[in-house]
């Protein structure tokens, strides 16, 4: 069964921050049965990341690895890359997924949560870059994803840092796009509206007990309060774009921001 699927990225080597769980460990899957060896990488109590790694590999037949660098950190986002490159000798592809959200009005909003939100959202994506890309050009391919947001197009209220984090994430995108153009090397952005992950369920709680409605209504009104079509966006979905970008269709589109939102930044 397995020599049926077609294996687009067999051969090639990705790295996915923040991929323990939802969006990442969506994505490391759609590039593990695309053929694509990884390395996952995640950080929240209780998440098992070895047992996630050998149960990609033997799923789709490849090699697989796990990582617990704390992407707050500079030093962890090198020895993040340095592993990766020690294992299979390169990173092809590299998805910047790893992020935080943390919601207050401006001058509620703690300075460290500031911080926090801006280095996992934006200052890590830029380490990454800068230490997978003399590989890369020396390879003459790469792929490199950054999963911003819907909230890196527009703003809501609350989200003074991730809005900030997701618009700078877009501004850096294009940056090593024009930087790589012709070097055989990719740079293009992926903005989701809602996903259900841990991200959003801990925002739907937060709704329920403010409002007193019950989580399936909270869910329900979180979705209409900005999105025109009332649906969540699937991780399968954003891997499978992912998966899409790497591909060779995809070797002219570069610089871009691809939404995902149900119609959100159409607004
Ligand atoms: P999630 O909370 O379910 O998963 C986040 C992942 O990041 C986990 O694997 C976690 O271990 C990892 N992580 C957290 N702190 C880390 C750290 N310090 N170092 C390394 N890894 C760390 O979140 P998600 O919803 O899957 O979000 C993934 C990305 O998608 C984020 O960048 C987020 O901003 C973006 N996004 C999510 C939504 C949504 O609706 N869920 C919408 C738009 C954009």
């Amino acid at each position: 069964m397995l020599n049926a699927v077609p294996r687009p990225l067999a051969g090639r080597t990705a790295l996915v921050t923040g991929s323990t769980r939802g969006i990442g460990m969506g994505i490391a899957r759609a590039l593990a049965e695309a053929g694509c060896n990884l390395v996952l990488n995640g950080r929240s109590p209780g998440q098992q990341g070895e047992p996630l790694a050998d149960a990609l590999a033997a799923t789709w037949n490849v090699e697989a690895h796990y990582h617990a660098a704390d992407l707050r950190k500079s030093s962890h986002a090198e020895r993040l890359v340095a592993f990766a490159q020690e294992q299979f000798g390169t990173v092809d592809i590299l998805v910047n997924n790893a992020g935080i959200q943390h919601v207050a009005p401006v001058e509620a909003f703690a300075d460290a949560y500031w911080e926090e939100v801006l280095w996992l959202n934006l200052t890590a994506a830029f380490c990454t870059v800068k230490a997978v890309l003399p590989a890369m050009r020396a390879h003459g391919w790469g792929r490199i994803i950054n999963i911003a947001s819907v909230h890196g197009l527009v703003a809501s209220i609350n989200k003074c840092a991730y809005v900030a984090a997701k618009h700078g994430l877009l501004g850096l995108t294009k940056v090593v796009a024009l930087e790589t153009a012709n070097d055989g090397i990719t740079c293009n952005a992926i903005c989701p509206g809602w996903v259900l992950t841990e991200l959003v369920q801990r925002q739907v709680k937060a709704r329920a007990a403010a409002s007193g409605m019950s989580p399936v209504e909270a869910r329900m009104d979180l979705l209409r309060a900005k999105q025109p079509m009332h649906e969540f966006s699937s991780i399968e979905s954003i891997g499978a774009l992912t998966v899409f970008l790497c591909g060779s269709h995809a070797r002219t589109i570069t610089g871009a921001a691809y939404a995902m939102d149900g119609g959100w930044a159409a607004h």
